[in-house]
C-alpha cells in the first residue's frame, strides 16, 4: 500500500541554539501498530513529536512521514495525521460547546456530513461523550477535556495519532479507560500510534514495540520484556511505576 509503511523519519537533528536535543533519529513504523516511545525527561520526546507533526523544522537530516515532509505542513498530510498532549488536549476556543467545536472541526478538516455523523456516533460512544456534548470546554475537566481532545482529532480519521502521555494526571478509572479506547480504536479503525507515557504499565498494556529515546538519540527499539535485559539502567524506569 501507498504509505504508512511509510511513516518514517531518517537520521534527522534539532538543535535549540547549542542544546543538541535530538541528534539522530531514524526509524519506522508499521502501519497499524501501537509503538511506544519512552525516555527520560528531556530525552527529546516532545522535540521528536513535534518534528513529526512539523510543527519544528529539523535542523539536518530528512524526516518523511506518509511520503511527505511534515515542516512542510501541507493540508493532504495534516488531514492524515494527529497530535494529541495529554497535558493540553484542546488548543482551540474553549467558549464553545464540545458539539460546536466539533462542528467547527468538521469544516476545518472537510469532513463530509455523512462521515460526521457516523464518526461522531462512533466516538460518543467509545468516549461516553453525550452528556458532554452541550456543555462549554471551558467548563470541562482535564480527563473531559481529553475524551473531547480526541474526539476532535479522530473526527477527520488520522492514519497516524501521536499520543503525548494521554494518561497523565487522570484517575484510575479515567486511566483505564483511556487505555481501553486506545486499543480499541486501533483496532477497530487500524490507526498507527505512537504513544508517549511515563508509565510503563501503559507501554506494556499497550505496545508490543518500544523506542527508547536517551540524549536525543535512539538507544533500543524492540520488545518492552527484552529492554531490561538489554539496558540494564533502564531497569529504574520499572521500578519507578
Ligand atoms: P519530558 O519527558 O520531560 O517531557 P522530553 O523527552 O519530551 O522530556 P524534550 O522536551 O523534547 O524532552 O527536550 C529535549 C531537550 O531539548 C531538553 O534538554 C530540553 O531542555 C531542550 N529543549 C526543548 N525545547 C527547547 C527550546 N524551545 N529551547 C531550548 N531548549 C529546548
Amino acid at each position: 500500500t501507498e504509505g504508512l509503511k511509510a511513516a518514517f523519519g531518517s537520521l534527522f537533528r534539532r538543535t535549540y541554539r547549542e542544546i543538541q536535543a535530538i541528534q539522530q533519529l531514524s526509524f519506522t513504523l508499521e502501519e497499524g501498530a501501537i509503538v511506544g516511545f519512552i525516555g527520560p525527561n528531556g530525552a527529546g520526546k516532545t522535540t521528536t513529536l513535534k518534528l513529526l507533526t512539523g510543527i519544528l523544522h529539523p535542523t539536518g537530516g530528512t524526516i518523511e512521514i506518509l511520503g511527505r515532509q511534515p515542516w512542510r505542513r501541507e493540508p493532504a498530510f495534516l488531514k492524515q495525521i494527529a497530535l494529541i498532549r495529554g497535558s493540553q488536549p484542546i488548543g482551540g476556543p474553549t467558549e464553545l460547546t464540545v458539539l460546536d467545536s466539533l462542528r467547527f472541526q468538521q469544516l476545518l478538516y472537510e469532513v463530509s456530513e455523512a462521515d460526521f455523523l457516523k464518526n461522531l456516533a462512533e466516538l460518543t460512544e467509545m468516549l461516553d461523550l453525550e452528556p458532554l456534548l452541550q456543555r462549554q470546554i471551558r467548563t470541562l475537566s482535564l480527563g473531559e477535556r481529553l475524551r473531547c481532545g480526541l474526539a476532535l482529532s479522530l473526527l477527520y480519521r488520522p492514519r497516524l495519532l501521536f499520543l503525548d502521555e494521554p494518561t497523565l494526571g487522570l484517575d484510575v478509572t479515567a486511566v483505564n479507560m483511556m487505555r481501553g479506547f486506545i486499543a480499541r480504536y486501533n483496532q477497530q479503525t487500524g490507526a498507527t500510534i505512537l504513544l508517549t507515557s511515563h508509565y510503563m504499565i501503559d507501554v506494556e498494556a499497550l505496545c508490543k514495540r518500544v523506542l527508547l529515546i536517551d540524549h536525543g538519540k535512539l538507544a533500543y527499539d524492540g520488545s518492552l520484556e527484552a529492554l531490561s535485559a538489554a539496558l540494564s539502567p533502564y531497569k529504574l524506569l520499572k521500578v519507578t511505576t
